[in-house]
């Protein structure tokens, strides 16, 4: 082999270095790229693969000896050049199928891409670094505004309790709001700029969640009534009165999607809504639903919602004010207590909320907690149950003779009431539905869910189909 059989080698002109040797390690045949790359003047034919390879070839008297292993694999090894510096490469050698007793080694310069691999790494320690020193920027700018904001709402506090004058009242409390939102927004900087450099840790404890949702409530009384809007909270049975997580994020959380569902909405109400919708083991599914009957979201603006920095659009945020920040922080919350956030809505008619978190029961007293809520409900039941002269267990229990007969009963009523368009009454029903169904199996209860919300968004097609699907589970 050598120069007299180039023509039959198609590899003369690759870019890959290609090198064949016989059983002693003596090269037979160089391609142009293994000339140029190892630094040889035409004369690489001849010297031995162990010149080329010292770390993995030696030449022996009886032949050559390596542990390299022959096939197929990439090995990463080092070349050496003529002038015996190195450099890495990727090797592939195996044996010759045209050329008995001969070997073909096929080498890459991986150089550039070890180079390559060393920029990336140094520009992610770069980002981070820049990321770091960041964050520490926000944080402490942050900080350095609190500490001013602070202090003019302390003074403003002080003057408003001294202050009669009616005319001066009003742009001292308006000073005090403008304090307020001022810390809403620094706390919302804080928190995102935390989550972002992951440095956001939960601090779960043992909570009464309705106790937490009562001071959620009392968060936003002022602007319920400031508005006139109806407001209603509701927690199904199934939710354990005390259960073990993050109770300020989870409020945080509720504090938000109140707050945004209270400034989009001038007409109608609001509810909350609380569901246990899983256990583990140990461990609680929470849903919460929060509804609005504000100027809703669009379609196409929906996806764009759990995005930082986003507002639907620019007459929206200069009308009603925010950051676009708070969706974004409640996403990354929900979903580091193991849940997800969604959103549906329709212009004009309204939204829905919802989100999801994973806690811990409480051991000492969730089964109390359990056997309350169960004697709670059914004194409920059992008031219903003997008003209506019925069995209360059977009632309550899916699927029953005297549970489907109430199903029919109520969903037949609650049907005409939608036609009448008595939507009030529709929802009445509907609650007596809920609790009718509260043991029933996840598909009947989803449908049921569906419906429910379909209702208090008045949607009269939504209402029908799920009307039509409760009624399919009874059949
Ligand atoms: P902001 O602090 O600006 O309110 P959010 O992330 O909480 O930021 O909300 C982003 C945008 O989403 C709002 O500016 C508004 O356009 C839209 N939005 C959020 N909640 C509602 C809602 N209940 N009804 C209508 N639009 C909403």
């Amino acid at each position: 082999m050598g120069e007299g059989n180039e023509g039959i080698f198609p590899v003369k002109d690759a870019l890959e270095m290609v090198i064949m040797f016989d059983r002693s390690g003596k090269i037979v045949y160089a391609n142009d790229a293994a000339e140029v790359k190892l630094e040889y003047d035409k004369d690489l034919c001849g010297r031995n693969i162990s010149d080329i390879f010292p770390n993995h070839f030696a030449t022996a008297e009886n032949g050559l000896e390596t542990e390299y292993p022959f096939g197929h694999g990439l090995q990463n090894l080092v070349a050496y050049r003529k002038n015996l510096t190195c450099f890495p490469v990727e090797v592939r050698i195996m044996e010759s199928d045209g050329y008995p007793e001969t070997y073909i080694c096929m080498a890459n310069d991986t150089l550039v891409k070890e180079h390559l691999r060393r920029e990336i790494a140094q520009v992610k320690q770069e980002v981070r670094q820049a990321e770091k020193v960041k964050t520490e920027f926000v944080a402490n700018v942050t900080h350095e505004l609190r500490t001013p904001v602070n202090g003019v709402l302390g003074n403003i506090r002080e003057l408003l309790e001294m202050e009669t004058d009616p005319d001066k009242l009003r742009p001292m409390q308006m000073i005090e709001r403008c304090c307020g939102d001022m810390n809403k927004i620094i706390d919302n900087i804080l928190d995102f700029s935390k989550l972002e450099a992951g440095k956001f840790t939960l601090e779960p404890h043992r909570f009464h969640v309705r106790d937490m949702l009562d001071y959620v409530k009392a968060h936003h009384i002022n602007k319920i009534t400031e508005k006139g809007l109806e407001f209603f909270v509701t927690v199904s049975p199934r939710v354990p009165e005390y259960v073990v997580g993050d109770e300020l994020r989870i409020k945080q959380i509720l504090n938000n999607l109140l707050s945004n569902a209270l400034k989009f909405t001038s007409v109608g109400k609001v509810t909350l809504e609380v569901l246990k919708t899983a256990q583990v083991n140990d461990r609680i599914e929470l849903f919460f639903i929060v509804i609005d009957s504000g100027i809703g979201i669009d379609k196409a603006d929906r996806d764009k919602l759990f995005q930082s920095f986003s507002q639907v659009d620019a007459s929206i945020s200069r009308k009603y004010g925010g950051t676009g920040l708070g969706l974004n922080i409640c996403k990354q919350l929900a979903e580091l207590m193991g849940g997800r956030i969604a959103v549906e809505s329709k212009k004009g008619v309204g939204s829905t909320f919802s989100f999801s978190i994973w806690v811990d029961a409480c051991s000492d007293d969730s089964g109390a907690s359990f056997r309350t809520d169960d004697v709670k409900k059914s004194a409920l039941m059992k008031s219903r149950g003997e008003m209506q002269g019925q069995d209360p267990g059977a009632l309550k229990q899916f699927g029953t003779q005297e549970n489907r007969a109430a199903l029919e009963k109520n969903l037949s009523k609650l049907i005409l009431c939608v036609e009448m368009e008595n939507w009030e009454k529709a929802e009445m029903f509907m609650e007596t539905i809920r609790q009718l169904t509260e043991r029933a199996p996840r598909e009947v209860g989803r449908a049921v869910l569906r419906l429910k919300m379909a209702i208090q968004r008045g949607n009269y097609e939504k209402v029908v189909s799920g009307f039509e699907e409760v009624k399919g589970f009874l059949q």
